[in-house]
């Protein structure tokens, strides 16, 4: 891993890449990041992956962005910050003047750091009058905290990764963890290897790598695991495995309108009987029962889930039904028992979730379309009275279709790459050709900064300083260890120069990220999202806190909704404060086939991913050379029944047809897929898959389903 002399000093940080939130220890020899290694002291005991591993490698590469760009007659040219940001200033004023503020938007990431995105979201809203701030998490976890929102009253997990060490059975849907999150896999199997009675249930229509070391592997049909968990309900009711006193105290029913009866919630779920979707699921009701029994009757259940749920046309109800499974059975506010969305992105929770960084939210759980939350945030934000425009902004989608459309005409992209990440991708890079792109990044050739108009050259991890919020409501500081690559900036830098320059320097005073970051703390005292107590100078010390933390003196809150959550009044064993009487709601809701399904036209399902070494769009990993080995191309993977069935080998050139478009792409075959699944992963930009995957999207959550794309396949060579 290291070619740049000895470790001078050694530095506590965080990975920045996926949600793990890793601790490392940063090794330096002055300015130069010369080795890194797992945090022993850190949440993950030591433990990281190959990708926070190679970190160093992405920081040295000698193809980073060091000067602004303003393109000119097609090609880019050099320009001062000066230039750049004065054009950038320019184009948004005329911009909100012929059309409005709405004709501007903000586009960010689940990695900037906290500071950067609550700067975005409190300048937009607060400052421009457009809502349309949105980001990449809107693609990733959208559906987990509407899930959670609409289940607890109160977006975040109510549990933490310690539960691993205390559950009994595991429940992994739509989960991948030994590729994109191992350090919770290898925790996982500690625990399995410490007690013979853990028991590890995964449910994938692709088996895995994770799928292969289950005690019981469940293959469901792609698009219809809403089936299995209201089917699992159905068995938890016909074979009385409720935990009853759970239930009779700490929940309500709903219909998904108004409350509902236990027993009518029992009759919602008989149309569920094993017996009656088992045949769809691909399954046998045996399998189902099988499943319910350990999930219901284990000391303690632990689930997990990411991609494979929240990116689904129904991703908000299999979250909420995920949710309703640890309720109706008491699987939940104990040690391993508990519901645990696996975050995608480093700073997804804590940047983008509670900074409200998204186009209906404001921070700390507040929504745009409430006007009380508004009025809360104009006050906390010292602005007058109805300055927070009243209509929720522009989602991820509809921000990029705006500007195919024209009704979005400027727009800063910060620390993403949605020209190769968003589905039905040629579509919304039409829009990304019309609109004026101000794109800040790393690097100068990724899919999204050729469509720049300005190119701004951004910091990169240890170039700046800036918390990040992980899965489990832990905040951890990363520190600045050496100054940025030419004239690069932090993107928090970029957006307060941008915020004076539209006469906004009155609402983003704060002129540091630590100064932000005490501004930030100080709003969240007025919310049960308090995090007052986390100081910078706490997080300098400490492996990260975790939050509700209302006071500089509190340890911070592992488990929600117990004794120990600030916000849980005396006396109450569990209290889902959220909730005006603090009982959670089980929702009863129906399983909705999506559009897009196989048939004799489009007979098979395509559905994308991550794998091991490569982090999203691998603007980063795929430079890495050891990892891009360890990938190679992108590719699209067919079960040798499949390959057989279209007369196809490895290496094979075919086009792939689906609702959205054509592409060609290489085969290859793998016992790892499900007959009549194919898989892709989307780090290559040569190999567009997005080209083709299907922009249908949740209709709550707005999350595009990135799992279930029906399409044909054609043999070129
Ligand atoms: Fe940990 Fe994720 Fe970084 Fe790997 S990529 S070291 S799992 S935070």
């Amino acid at each position: 891993i290291v070619d740049e002399g000895p470790v001078k000093s050694w530095h506590k940080s965080v990975c920045r890449y996926c949600g793990t939130g890793c601790g490392v220890m940063l090794g330096m020899n002055k300015d130069k990041l010369v080795r890194v290694r797992g945090d022993q002291e850190a949440h993950n005991k030591g433990v990281i992956c190959i990708k926070g591993s190679m970190l160093d490698k992405v920081m040295k590469s000698p193809e980073r962005l060091k000067t602004p760009k303003i393109k000119k007659n097609g090609k880019f040219v050099e320009a001062s910050w000066d230039e750049a940001m004065s054009l950038m200033t320019k184009k948004f004023k005329e911009a909100m003047a012929e059309s409005g503020p709405t004709s501007v938007g903000f586009y960010g990431s689940g990695q900037l750091l906290i500071e950067e995105s609550y700067t975005a979201n409190k300048l937009f809203k607060a400052g421009l009058g457009s809502n349309n701030v949105d980001g990449n998490p809107r693609l990733c976890m959208a559906s987990a905290a509407v899930g959670y929102t609409q289940t607890f009253g109160k977006d975040e997990p109510p549990g933490a990764y310690v539960d691993i060490d205390h559950a009994e059975t595991f429940f992994l849907i739509g989960s991948n963890a030994y590729e994109c999150h191992p350090p919770l896999w290898e925790r996982i199997m500690l625990r399995k290897k410490a007690d013979k009675n853990v028991k590890i249930i995964v449910v994938d229509p692709r088996k895995t790598k994770t799928a292969e070391h289950a005690d019981i592997y469940v293959p469901v049909l792609p698009g219809k695991d809403m089936l299995l968990i209201n089917s699992m309900c159905c068995v938890i009711a016909e074979l009385d495995l409720m935990d009853m006193d759970f239930v009779q105290k700490h929940v309500n029913f709903n219909d998904g309108k108004n409350k509902m009866s236990l027993e009518e919630y029992k009759e919602f779920l008989k149309d569920y009987r094993p017996e009656k979707v088992a045949d769809e699921l691909g399954i046998t009701p045996r399998l189902i029962r099988e499943v319910a029994y350990q999930f219901a009757a284990s000391k303690a259940t632990m689930s997990l889930w990411t991609m494979g749920i929240n990116q689904r046309v129904q991703g908000v109800f299999l979250n909420n039904t995920l949710n309703s499974l640890h309720l109706i059975t008491g699987q939940i506010c104990r040690p391993g028992a508990t519901p645990l969305s696996l975050t995608g992105q480093s700073n997804a929770c804590g940047g983008v979730r509670d900074t409200g960084s998204l186009a209906h939210l404001l921070p700390n759980g507040r929504l745009i379309a409430k006007e009380q939350h508004r009025r809360e945030m104009e006050k906390l934000w010292k602005v007058p009275e109805g300055t927070i425009a009243p209509k929720p902004g522009r989602h991820a989608l509809a921000m990029f279709d705006g500007m195919v459309t024209g009704d979005v005409k400027a727009a800063l992209i910060m620390c993403t790459n949605p020209a190769q990440s968003l589905p039905n991708n040629r579509y919304y890079r039409e829009g990304m050709e019309k609109a004026f792109l101000v794109v800040s990044e790393i690097f100068a050739d990724t899919e999204t900064a050729k469509y720049a108009d300005i190119l701004l050259p951004a910091a990169l991890y240890i170039e700046k300083e800036g918390v990040y919020g992980q899965t489990e409501r832990r905040y951890q500081l990363i520190e600045k260890l050496r100054e940025p690559v030419g004239e690069a900036r932090s993107d928090f830098d970029i957006l307060v120069d941008f915020a004076n320059r539209m006469g906004k320097g009155d609402l983003i005073s704060y002129k540091t990220s630590a100064e932000c970051w005490d501004e930030y703390r100080t709003i969240s005292k007025a919310s049960k999202y308090n995090f007052y107590g986390i100081t910078r100078e706490r997080l300098k010390k400490e492996r990260g806190i975790q939050w509700p933390c209302p006071t500089v003196d509190h340890p911070g809150t592992v488990r929600r909704y117990i004794p120990g959550d600030p916000f849980v009044p005396q006396g109450k064993d569990v209290y889902f404060y959220g909730k005006p009487d603090g009982k959670a709601v089980v929702f009863a809701r129906p399983y909705k086939a999506g559009k897009e399904d196989v048939s004799a036209e489009r007979p098979l399902f395509l559905t994308t991913g991550r794998v091991i070494s490569q982090w999203h769009t691998g603007t980063m990993t795929f430079r890495v050379p050891e990892l891009k080995h360890s990938a190679g191309p992108g590719r699209f993977v067919f079960h040798p029944q499949d390959a057989g069935l279209h007369d196809l080998k490895k290496g094979d050139k075919i086009e792939v047809d689906s609702s959205r478009g054509k592409m060609q792409g290489i085969v290859d075959v793998s016992e790892h897929e499900t007959p009549g699944v194919v898989f892709a992963a989307f780090y290559d930009a040569k190999f567009m898959v997005n080209n083709v995957v299907s922009d249908d999207h949740d209709p709550i959550s707005k999350e595009p389903d990135y799992k279930v794309t029906a399409i044909s396949v054609r043999k070129l060579s």
